[in-house]
């Protein structure tokens, strides 16, 4: 446990997700096939493309995917 008291003082955690890869959890589910992911260690936040491919979530995305969950779920209650 040493080894990661010391990363965590010297390494900073985008360093350290360089190093050793993102811990992605989901934060959301947009539809079936889009969701949104978190880094639980530096934050940063993605979603996926059309072909599955992970990307930043850029403000612009992040409206595109509120739209297609409302899409989403309005199609949901029709249903
Ligand atoms: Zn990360």
């Amino acid at each position: 446990m040493k080894m990661i008291d010391f990363k965590e003082k010297f390494i900073t955690k985008k360093v350290l997700c360089s190093l050793v890869g993102h811990k992605f959890i989901v934060t959301r589910n947009i539809t079936n096939h889009f969701k949104e992911f978190k880094c639980t260690v530096c934050q940063i936040e993605l979603t996926n493309d059309d072909n599955g491919h992970k990307t930043f979530l850029t403000p612009e995305l992040k409206e595109i995917n509120e739209t297609l969950r409302g899409f989403h779920n309005k199609k949901l209650h029709l249903v």
